[in-house]
């Protein structure tokens, strides 16, 4: 049986005229797939009985399912999804004033094992497959009509599993969520996060993606990050601005580094100092300094206040765009790097 979310709207043209059918049928499952998010292809009651017949003898439509929700006491919802091969990912809607931002999965684990993340103890058992991807938004967007009353305005690669290593298939996912005969969503409300793989940031930028970067970075000099993200033995600090300057100079999308505080780890005026330094090599808007949710299997932990206040002041003295991000979910274990009590198959 194959995935009929595989077939572009000419292979359906193909397929149906090669049935004896005529051609607009086929602009009649594809808005069934894209637009109305069809469950099966039964579902499909403006086809004849007999043509649906034929094509379910054929193809599928292996969709993407809500498992399990977990409702933290801020507003933000954890979902627990299963994939069709009974492989669960995990996705988070989190509501702000103004937002209503989808935090969606792009592997089944991941293969970068960074220290401080609950995924990173996960093994990657698989890519997701890129209608997997706008599985997990289209049920987001659902979600958020049906609890909160508006649908969603942006999303961020930032769940389990690093997007980057998912190249092809978050892309064509993207291209479904942004193309106006499918979810029809701005780019620009779109960002993808990454650990820092230097060789796929150029690629982001020799494909002119229209989406925003998010560089995860956590710790500003090659010593430290050594340390807590090994993907930098590969990747490091010199080649991610070379790679994120040429992204720029190619997209001038935004780009925005992340950089979760740890306590005795990252957090001093000298840290500061190193972030400063690298955060004047790249054209970066803003950069996110982030909560640490401490996870069992971590030996870190958070900062006091008066740490966080003190480096927030800094930043803002030397006149560096910083904004504090307090965790969402953290109840349901659905803050940033908490994302991982699933794992396997169901
Ligand atoms: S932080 Fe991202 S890249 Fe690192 S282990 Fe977690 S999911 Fe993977």
């Amino acid at each position: 049986m194959k995935n009929i979310r595989n077939s572009t709207l000419q292979d359906l043209e193909t397929l149906l005229i090669s049935m004896g059918e005529p051609k607009f049928r086929a602009k009649q499952v594809y808005e069934w797939i894209w637009q109305k998010h069809a469950g099966s292809i039964d579902d499909m009651t403006n086809l004849p009985k007999a043509l649906r017949e034929k094509l379910s003898a054929l193809y599928h439509i292996p969709k993407v399912k809500i498992h399990h929700s977990q409702y933290s006491s801020d507003g933000t919802i954890k979902n627990r999804l299963l994939l069709h091969d009974g492989h669960f990912v995990e996705s988070v809607l989190i509501p702000t004033d103004k937002r209503l931002t989808v935090c969606v999965s792009s592997q089944v684990g991941c293969s970068l094992a960074c220290k401080f993340c609950a995924t990173g103890f996960l093994p990657r058992k698989r890519n997701m497959d890129f209608d997997e991807i706008v599985d997990e938004v289209t049920l987001a967007n659902q979600q958020a009509l049906e609890h909160y009353g508006k649908g969603i305005t942006n999303i961020v690669f930032m769940g389990m599993g690093e997007p980057l290593l998912n190249y092809r298939n978050v892309l064509k996912a993207i291209d479904k969520i942004t193309t106006p005969d499918a979810l029809g969503m701005s780019p620009r409300r779109i960002t993808v996060s990454t650990a820092g793989i230097s060789k796929m940031i150029r690629q982001l930028g020799d494909d002119e993606v229209r989406f925003k970067l998010a560089l995860s970075l956590h710790a500003a000099n090659d010593k430290k990050r050594d340390e807590i993200m090994p993907i930098n033995e590969t990747s490091n600090l010199d080649d991610l601005v070379d790679a994120l300057n040429y992204f720029y100079q190619k997209t001038k999308n935004e780009i925005t580094f992340e950089y979760i505080l740890f306590n005795k780890f990252n957090d001093s005026l000298q840290d500061a100092d190193e972030l400063i330094k690298l955060y004047r090599r790249v054209p970066v808007d803003l950069v996110n300094i982030i909560e640490y949710n401490p996870i069992e299997k971590a030996d870190f932990s958070k900062p006091d206040e008066d740490t966080t206040d003190t480096f927030m002041a800094y930043l803002e003295s030397k006149r560096v765009n910083a904004r504090l991000r307090r965790s969402r979910g953290k109840d349901i274990d659905a803050a940033c790097g908490q994302l991982a009590n699933v794992d396997g198959k169901s």
